[in-house]
């Protein structure tokens, strides 16, 4: 089962999808996560995407595409894929298409997790994961239960991204506006999309989104 993600940034995508891979042995692929690691390791599409992403633009359709196509290639995708992130342009979803055709698969579900701008700010702002296992926290939401340490591993090191403050989340909810939410007539069109409403708790939404998976 493959399945696409949809919706703003700080909407959910990312924490829904690691509750979702567990119960139904799929793997996560989240674009920005693989843009994060390749502007950490200092490698050349790193170094191009960089200065894109701390602006909240869009890196360009060829570089994710291409990570995308790549990644698709890799065992642990056999059983299914969550992309988070990917598609965020027509342009990409329209490749997506015929990769997916190439490589033998389908796209079974594309999903907008569904937030208006409004909570966006506070929700991206406070955010933080675990420098060694990556769980996601929130200073107000989601405090880890004993502070400073994190419930998963026992880290005791967080991390923010450079991305995630106020004035650059504007920035990307400009460019989810403009470039991505013109994904969501493409998929209503294909009659794979359905709508959950983002702005519930966390586990509420994975419970809508358990309802469409089966
Ligand atoms: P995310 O972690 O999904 O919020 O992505 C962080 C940043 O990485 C975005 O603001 C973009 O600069 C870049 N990025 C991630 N995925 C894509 C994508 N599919 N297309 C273009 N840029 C992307």
């Amino acid at each position: 089962m493959d399945l696409v993600l949809l919706g703003p940034p700080g909407g959910g995508k990312g924490t829904q999808a690691k509750r979702l891979m567990e119960k139904y042995g799929l793997v996560q692929l989240s674009t920005g996560d693989m843009l994060r690691a390749a502007v950490a390791s200092g490698s050349a599409v790193g170094k191009k995407a960089k200065a894109v992403m701390d602006a909240g633009q869009l890196v360009s359709d060829d570089i994710v595409i291409a990570i995308i196509d790549d990644r698709l290639d890799a065992p642990d995708t056999k059983n299914g894929v969550i992309f988070d992130g990917f598609p965020r342009t027509v342009a990409q979803a329209e490749a997506l298409d015929a990769m997916m055709v190439r490589k033998g698969r389908k796209l079974d579900y594309a999903i907008e997790i569904r937030v208006p701008d409004e909570p966006i700010v506070e929700r991206i702002t406070g955010r933080f994961t675990c420098a060694k296992c990556g769980a996601g926290y929130h200073d107000k939401f989601q405090q880890p239960k004993a502070a400073g340490v994190c419930d998963s591993c026992g880290g005791t090191e967080f991390i923010r991204r450079a991305d995630d403050n106020a004035e650059t989340v504007h920035k990307r909810l400009d460019a989810y506006h403009a470039q991505t939410a013109p994904l969501l007539p493409y998929y209503q069109a294909k009659g794979n999309y359905h709508l959950v409403d983002g702005t519930k708790d966390i586990a509420e939404v994975t419970k809508d989104l358990e309802k469409i998976l089966g």
